[in-house]
């Protein structure tokens, strides 16, 4: 899932996402709430409409950017008040809510408004920070009563195997439409979010969506996938495009270098994206170093393509028996080389 965190995918138009391969695109419950507002998502008929945007669309809990990025005055079990960052306005979030607020939103997916803690954090704090997610989840079920949107839960835990287990198995018990894995991507070691989506993937139930939240690399998600994950999101593809970034063959190629000045090839040959198919990497140099939006927009356009072209030929791999954890389609030397 692409992030349309104020109700775009920065740079991009609706119809542009689309020909990337876009299915599905999150939208940001915290940012919405502060500008413009649910109220107005409402009043224009629902997020699909406010943005120009028919396919699916899940939206976060808020939970995460009320932790990460707000100046909080207070946690308690009853939930988290803290001061608006863009006019100081004292806020309380509770699951009941977010629940309210993701219902005025209208996506097809809201999420349960859970308690992330930070990396690194004492076991007792992550303890602590599961019951409440816990909690908190069962108060989210309670006030959620929109039929034409699901609602996911989510799996805390940090980095303790034990405490993961237990809050599988409690998110797991609620029969909900699908189940996702936080707390990973805040810091810890590449490794440990490896050992945590091993130790977890095999826990969750087997026919609804597994949804590994805030991880979008592409060695990150062929180990999800591995166990079963099937949704991602992540802000790198349009955020490494904006500060002049292409993904390229796993490699990640800073445009304004001056290699690429006289470089009059295509970005990515093997890209059907409109940055490859119709411009230079010298002009593509050109745009990123002259600062002009267009550079932003292309090189949003092709990670966006890049990202979802290995998600398309991992699905094709598994139908195709030849995906592995080390998923390289862009390798000649790859059995799944045919599939990029
Ligand atoms: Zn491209």
């Amino acid at each position: 899932m692409p992030v349309g965190t104020l109700a775009t995918v920065k740079g991009v138009s609706p119809a542009q996402l689309a020909d990337t391969g876009a299915q599905m695109v999150l939208a940001n419950t915290y940012h919405l709430h502060l500008q413009p507002g649910e109220g107005i998502v409402a009043e224009a008929g629902g997020l699909h409409r406010f943005m120009g945007w028919s396919g699916p669309l899940l939206t976060d809990s808020g939970g995460f950017q009320v932790f990460s990025l707000g100046a909080i005055n207070r946690i308690s079990d009853h939930g988290v008040v803290f001061r608006s960052p863009r006019d100081g306005r004292r806020i309380e979030l509770t699951p009941e809510r977010s629940m309210e607020i993701q219902m005025a939103l209208g996506a097809d997916v809201a999420m349960a408004f859970d308690q992330c803690p930070p990396y690194p954090a004492t076991e007792a704090d992550v303890a602590a920070a599961s019951r409440r997610t816990h909690a908190w989840l069962e108060r989210c079920l309670a006030s959620h009563n929109r039929p034409d949107q699901a609602l996911f839960g989510i799996v805390q835990g940090g980095c303790f195997p034990a405490l993961r287990r237990e809050s599988a198995r409690v998110v797991a018990s609620l029969g909900l439409p699908g189940i996702a894995v936080g707390g990973v991507s805040v810091g810890e070691p590449v490794e440990e979010m490896h050992r945590i989506v091993r130790e977890v993937g095999p826990l969750l139930p087997e026919p609804i969506p597994h949804y590994l939240m805030g991880v979008g690399s592409l060695r990150e998600m062929a180990v999800a996938v591995a166990e079963g994950f099937d949704l991602f999101d992540c802000v790198l593809p349009t955020r490494l495009g904006r500060h002049g970034s292409a993904l390229v063959g796993g490699e990640r190629w800073n445009l304004k270098n001056a290699r690429f000045r006289h470089d009059h090839t295509p970005l990515d040959p093997s890209c059907p994206c409109p940055a490859c198919r119709q411009h230079s990497r010298a002009y593509l140099h050109h745009l990123v170093r002259s600062e002009e939006m267009l550079g932003r927009t292309l090189l949003s356009l092709h990670n966006l393509t890049t990202l979802l072209r290995f998600t398309t030929a991992m699905a094709r791999a598994i139908r195709e028996g030849c995906f592995a954890e080390d998923f390289a389609p862009w390798d000649p030397a790859s059995p799944a080389a045919h599939t990029w």
